[in-house]
């Protein structure tokens, strides 16, 4: 049975520094992550397409 699968890999931008992020297996809202470029912590707020927008812990 083949169906058709979403992409393993997500792609979208930092909203801090415009870095390019990719974001591995499945985006999940609320998934937290963290830029490799600037540091910030982000996470998920839109999966079709991916969205992310900062993520403040406290
Ligand atoms: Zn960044």
């Amino acid at each position: 049975m083949t169906t058709k699968t979403e992409p393993e890999l997500a792609v979208t931008a930092c909203p801090d520094c415009g870095h390019r992020i990719a974001l591995k297996g499945r985006a999940e809202l609320g998934r937290r992550l963290t830029c490799l470029h600037c540091g910030a912590e982000l996470k998920v707020t839109g999966t079709e397409p991916l969205k992310v927008a900062r993520a403040f812990s406290q």
